[in-house]
């Protein structure tokens, strides 16, 4: 029997808004790896097919909005987000995206990833580089960890080029026929493995104990020095060492780095559930990420956790199953209704979670039916997946007068569905928008069959 192809996940994968670009003068990247950067569509869908990559968490490459000022980036990062939701929207079962956060205003920046996330959807955002020549764990920063551990995303902190005086001190005289030295080669590794362990020294995690970063390019080094890090810091770090620390906050990613030896190194320190795939397209082709991952070194069920489960976890993505049907618009509430019902029926007692919810103008949640077993949807549990408002456990009649009592749901059309695990990936817009979904814990082939089933169901009901 020929094994079924895993769902692949890749979670480092860039493009380009022209209007930075205009500002920063983009990557430094040849034509060729532009014109992928530039695509958000037919090129890059065909060559995530030719490899069997089913999913793009997508965000800007360097130096994205860390190279312009705070006048220019503030406003900037709206658009740029606002146009990046536009091609997520397009291919919703493809993509979803990290946020580009103007850092030169910090406290503007977390109120963007609060609006990217609550709003539109996104995962997290991702940070290159320094902001202004600082490193991205200096206190001015912190407003934008607290809003990240607030709403339950993660941070990304992604390298860009080094900064000119350690260019000037460090690679100066062999960049010129070694350009790759300031990058992959070295400079990117060198100075975001910096930035994660001041990250560590700067007390962030303690103010911020929910804050989850993310490193590519498997973490930049740390896990290999892990043991000597931790070790040469004992003396400063008696209370809680510097591998708890690392360990319990930062996950990290394959992005540009397919090398079992390596990845075995991160496993062992690591764990695999803190190990997730990515290409660094458009940096990296797909295919020899795509290659790599047919002989990992790891049992299968560690392998889906590598290909899919870990991000699914970490970044509560829909699942993949529930995806198909997120271009389905004007269901009708009844419809929606026994979408939810229906599917609930059929997963009944094996603990996943059905629901329908119903937004309103403002993006509050006005009702939420839930057919699942997995106990009480309190409002805490609904802030921590950043929920914007009130949830209840109600029953189906309860749910629909909720809606008709609304005014602003009366003429309630669904215009969209969604496997909803944690945040909402709809978009509020003019209308009022309810959602109607079924999930699955995520991860675990289990869950897709059950959600599969569920889902099949529905399906024929909407033909
Ligand atoms: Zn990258």
């Amino acid at each position: 029997m020929a094994t079924k192809k895993p769902y692949i996940i890749a979670l480092e994968e860039h493009y380009q808004d022209a209007e930075v670009s205009r500002h920063t003068g983009g990557p430094g990247a040849g034509r060729d790896i532009v014109e992928r950067l530039d695509d958000l569509g037919a090129l890059r869908l065909g060559e995530m097919d030719e490899s069997g990559i089913d999913f793009q968490v997508l965000s800007h490459s360097i130096p994205g909005l860390q190279g312009v000022d705070a006048a220019t980036g503030v406003p900037l990062a709206r658009r740029v987000n606002d146009r990046l939701n536009e091609a997520v929207h397009a291919h919703p079962d493809r993509f979803a995206a990290f946020a580009a956060l103007p850092t030169a205003d910090p406290r503007a920046a977390a109120d963007e990833l609060e609006r990217t996330v609550t709003r539109l959807g996104f995962k997290g955002a991702m940070i290159n580089g320094l902001t202004d020549g600082r490193f991205h764990d200096d206190q001015r920063f912190w407003p934008i960890y607290q809003r990240a551990a607030a709403l339950d995303v993660p941070i990304y902190i992604h390298p860009a080029l080094p900064q000119p005086a350690v260019v000037e001190a460090y690679y100066k005289d062999y960049a010129q026929k070694h350009p790759g030295l300031l990058r992959a080669g070295w400079g990117f590794n060198v100075e975001t493995a910096t930035q994660g362990i001041r990250f560590v020294l700067s007390g962030v995690f303690d103010a911020h104990p929910g804050l989850k970063v993310i490193l590519g390019h498997l973490g930049e080094g740390i896990p290999f020095y892990l043991w000597r890090i931790s070790h040469g810091l004992r003396a400063s770090m008696s209370e809680k060492t510097f591998r708890e620390i690392f360990c319990e906050h930062f996950w990290i990613t394959t992005s540009g780095f397919f090398s079992d030896p390596a990845l075995l190194c991160c496993v062992m320190e690591m764990g695999v559930d803190r190990i997730l795939f990515s290409v660094d397209y458009p940096f990296m082709d797909n295919p020899p990420g795509a290659e790599w991952i047919k002989t990992l070194p790891l049992s299968a069920e560690d392998t889906q956790k590598l290909l899919n489960g870990n991000a699914r976890r970490l970044l509560k993505l829909s699942n993949p199953a529930g995806a198909q049907l997120l271009n389905h618009k004007d269901l009708s509430l009844a419809t929606a209704l026994t979408i939810a019902t229906t599917a609930a029926e059929t997963c009944k007692g094996q603990g996943y979670r059905v629901s329908v919810t119903v937004v309103g103008r403002n993006g509050e949640i006005i009702a939420q039916l839930r057919g699942d077993d997995s106990g009480p949807h309190t409002i805490e549990n609904s802030q921590k997946k950043a929920y914007t408002a009130r949830t209840f456990r109600i029953s189906s009649g309860e749910f629909v007068q909720r809606v008709k009592d609304n005014p602003t749901t009366g003429a309630v059309h669904l215009t969209g569905i969604v496997a909803a695990q944690g945040a909402l990936p709809i978009k509020i817009g003019e209308d009022v928008i309810g959602a109607a979904g079924v999930s699955g814990a995520p991860g675990g082939d289990k869950d897709e069959a059950c959600v599969k089933a569920g889902l099949d169901k529905v399906a024929d009901q909407l033909k």
